[in-house]
């Protein structure tokens, strides 16, 4: 059999296409909704995606794009090797990258128009690459009020809001921008965000009496943008939320209303009916309990499933199965119980690990506690030998393809 579906569809299409074998399907509509979920509770304020680290594991530039076409202003990343791939591929909205090294091309951020996030050093390395570009190059201030992570410690603020003036002065950059970032804003009811909200509003008095006029005043990623106004200043930075994951303990996306946007998806490989006491994958840390039709997973800890996770659903024909036994490189295993001959019904089934729970499935959340872990960890490792997808590319509004990508005022 040669035929291969000319549509790509990996519903109509041939077992060859690997995309029908193991995918990560990413619903885009998932992703317009839910920047348009939270550029409405954030408005005013703008929205940056966040679309760092492959978006999340969703593909930065589909994602990026979809996000744009509902509303995002700003698209945000950690490294400026991300952004410039962003830009790469066409993409001229304003983009932010915060994450630096002695080893950064801050030289081909400012060619490329793309926004320095500065907590102090990189300030002469930025002004070095201005002159060289012959381009004002464009930063944000960041500043730590609490985080202990990047950002300028309160204490040597004042001097960095000075020196980056004098630079402002002499037109060798623009402050764009002043920005924090919180320790425990998904967990609401913790003090620590009040006392981050003080420091940064003070840090925001300092620069204005220095005359900064940023454009943007920058504090709330997704726990803040659902849970504190009082966080959103200019621009809110949303990561999770936009892929439809909740950052709260006990509230579901449903609940937010937020739609997950990766279905992670893979056809059952093998079903065999096996004896009493059968033991399951290395370590035979699980044996069946009476005869029993073992189903195999072709997904394993090099996909990113991480190996600890044994006990996270995967549903095959409706019902959800515990993984038993330890998760492999390559496969894992359910346990589809004594079954006798209907369980070779379930050979080449489409088995799903998580997707976006609306009926019932599956979900990234249930992964993440199986693995004693985050949903962003979950998603976000689920690595590049497993296929993306795109479903729903087109924007189903009018004038969507136009509005792919924004001509970035902000991006000269
Ligand atoms: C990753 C990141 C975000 C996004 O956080 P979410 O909780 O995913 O919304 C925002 N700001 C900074 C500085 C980040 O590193």
């Amino acid at each position: 059999m040669t035929y291969r579906a000319a549509t790509g569809d990996f519903d109509a299409a041939p077992a060859q296409d690997p995309r029908y074998e193991r995918s990560a399907v990413i619903d885009l509509d998932a992703i317009r909704h839910n920047v348009r979920r939270l550029a409405a509770t954030a408005s005013p304020a703008k929205v940056m995606a966040v679309v760092k680290a492959d978006a999340y594991g969703h593909g930065a530039v589909p994602v990026a794009r979809a996000a744009l076409e509902a509303g995002a202003a700003w698209l945000g990343v950690a490294h400026i090797s991300e952004a410039l791939a962003l830009r790469a591929a066409g993409i001229d909205a304003p983009l932010l990258a915060w994450l630096h090294t002695t080893e950064s091309n801050f030289g081909a951020a400012v060619a490329a128009g793309v926004d320095i996030g500065c907590s102090g050093w990189e300030l002469e390395r930025i002004v070095a690459a201005a002159r060289e570009q012959e381009r004002p190059a464009r930063i944000h201030l960041k500043v730590d009020t609490g985080l202990g992570r990047n950002g300028a410690t309160m204490d040597t603020w004042d001097h960095l809001v000075g020196e980056a003036m004098e630079y402002q002065d002499q037109g060798l950059l623009r402050v764009v921008g002043i920005f924090s970032h919180l320790a425990v804003a998904d967990e609401p009811e913790r003090p620590e965000t009040d006392q981050q909200l003080a420091a940064f509003r003070d840090v925001l008095a300092v620069a204005a009496d220095a005359g900064v006029d940023p454009e943007v005043r920058h504090l709330a990623n997704t726990p803040a943008t659902l849970s504190r106004p009082d966080t959103h200043f200019d621009l809110v930075r949303v990561g999770l939320g936009i892929y439809g994951l909740s950052p709260f303990d006990g509230q579901t996306s449903a609940e937010l209303g937020l739609r997950p946007a990766m279905t992670l998806r893979a056809v059952v490989s093998q079903c065999k009916e096996v004896p009493d006491g059968q033991g399951v994958s290395y370590g035979l840390r699980y044996h069946t309990n009476g005869a029993s039709t073992l189903g195999l997973i072709p997904v394993g800890y090099a996909d990113g499933i991480p190996r600890v996770a044994t006990g996270g659903p995967v549903r095959v024909a409706g019902k959800t199965y515990p993984v038993v036994g330890r998760i492999a490189m390559d496969q894992m295993v359910i346990d589809l119980g004594d079954v006798g001959p209907a369980g070779a019904g379930l050979f080449g089934a489409e088995a799903e690990l998580f997707g976006n729970g609306a009926d019932g499935g599956p979900t990234v959340d249930d992964w993440a506690r199986a693995a004693g872990t985050i949903n962003y960890e979950i998603v976000t490792r689920i690595s590049p030998r497993v296929p993306r997808r795109f479903i729903n590319e087109q924007a189903p509004a009018p004038g969507g393809a136009a509005a792919v990508v924004h001509g970035g005022e902000g991006a000269a």
